[in-house]
């Protein structure tokens, strides 16, 4: 743990007011950030440092990126949010966008990630009975161990994670649990005439960036087609060229029936997230079956059809793979016998840390942060390196010099 005396009066005022009067829901590295922009940030001190977490890959486009700056700030002059009791003028060239964008029929807006988990699941659910036949209150819907999508009741319901589920009991049934990047597992759960979908993250993030084995979501999708069971991609954060590819499941030629996106769809400015698929599955839900207030107000339409056009505008896929490829070249290079694997694709990445020391991925993240670079553990031994996909060869060079010589202080 960092000496709390170390840290500057002004760090300290703005953690004693997070400590004193909000949940303590989180745990923060200890730095207080007051501006963005790129690939920094500067804390309250005026201190900048590379942000290789981009709020969990919402600010893929960078922070404060200019071209979405300016789309927010003149929208939000001009209207924010109607409801969806009224129309807007916005919504429907929105939705005419991200469907063309992504090659759906369809387009169900929401604001955070969990919210399009969730209404994918009702989706999923909704056809399974009117277009399968599923028995009434039958449908099974088949995740994978380790997955995160989210902390509703019902997400919760399914995770794998102790911690996340302690006490806040009882869980949403409907839900099997199979080993991930396992297609024998998951041909053997779909021999079950209810399953109605298989809900999956193409790589698992939170998870600490687990990529599967080549091949694990083409079959994936082949053998749901198969058994007439749909495949829900969870691209939340793998999505919107985090690792090479617009999507993910580009990599592998594959079009979900039911695809998740959300964080970086608003740029990283507001929570806005999607639900997208064909008539056959969206057409299921009426008027009054499902909304949210806030899921599509004009604000979130304008801002997330100008992040779409800049990652395509800058390139931003492109660059992730290439820098991506840099990165875990150099990180490899750095031979550190304190790195057990460093795995990723595009610039979605991570490295485990291979101390008996629990807190040593933690404290390596403080070094880190000392020496200028914001990165978060995640599962106790592992590092997620996700850094702004506008950011440049030199850049990265600089950032793994960062790194070697923050393990080097161990
Ligand atoms: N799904 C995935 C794969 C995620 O990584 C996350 C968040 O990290 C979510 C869903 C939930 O998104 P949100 O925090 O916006 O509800």
């Amino acid at each position: 743990m960092q000496a709390v005396n170390s840290l500057s009066e002004k760090t300290r005022h703005y953690l004693d007011l997070e400590d004193k009067y909000g949940a303590h829901n989180y745990h923060p590295l200890p730095v207080v950030l007051s501006k963005g922009s790129g690939v920094y940030v500067w804390d309250v001190d005026d201190k900048r440092y590379y942000d290789f977490l981009s709020g969990y890959s919402a600010v893929n486009h960078g922070h404060c990126h200019p071209r979405i700056i300016d789309v927010f700030v003149q929208q939000a002059q001009q209207l924010t949010l109607t409801s969806r009791a009224f129309h807007n003028n916005i919504l429907g060239e929105y939705e005419e966008y991200i469907t063309r964008f992504f090659g759906y029929e369809k387009v169900l807006p929401m604001n955070t990630g969990v919210e399009a988990v969730e209404t994918g699941i009702k989706l999923a659910r909704r056809w399974g009975y009117e277009v399968k036949g599923v028995p009434a209150n039958r449908a099974k819907i088949i995740v994978c161990d380790q997955n995160f999508h989210g902390r509703t009741v019902s997400v919760i319901s399914f995770s794998s994670d102790d911690s996340s589920k302690r006490d806040f009991g009882p869980f949403t049934p409907g839900f099997e649990a199979i080993p991930y990047n396992d297609i024998p597992a998951l041909e053997l759960a779909l021999q079950d005439k209810n399953v109605v979908a298989f809900l999956v993250e193409p790589i698992q993030g939170e998870a600490g960036v687990v990529v599967p084995d080549e091949g694990y979501l083409s079959r994936a999708a082949a053998i749901c087609k198969e058994a007439n069971v749909l495949l829900i991609a969870d691209e939340i954060q793998t999505g919107l060229a985090r690792t090479g590819k617009m999507l993910a499941c580009d990599h592998e030629g594959v079009r979900p029936d039911i695809l998740l996106l959300g964080k970086a769809l608003s740029g990283g400015t507001m929570p806005v997230s999607a639900v997208l698929a064909d008539n056959e599955i969206m057409m299921t839900i009426k008027p009054g079956d499902h909304g949210s207030t806030y899921g599509g107000n004009p604000l979130a339409c304008k801002v997330a059809i100008t992040a779409l056009q800049v990652l395509v505008d800058e390139q931003m896929a492109e660059n992730s793979r290439i820098q991506g490829a840099h990165f875990r070249k150099e990180l490899t290079a750095i031979n550190s016998p304190y790195i057990s694997i460093v795995r990723g694709k595009g610039l979605f990445n991570a490295i485990v840390i291979d101390r008996p020391n629990k807190d040593a991925a933690w404290e390596i993240c403080l070094a880190m942060k000392d020496n200028g670079l914001l990165a978060k553990p995640t599962h106790g031994d592992r590092i997620r390196f996700a850094p702004p996909l506008t950011i440049t060869r030199p850049q990265i060079n600089e950032c793994v010099g960062i790194i070697k010589t923050s393990l080097e202080r161990f």
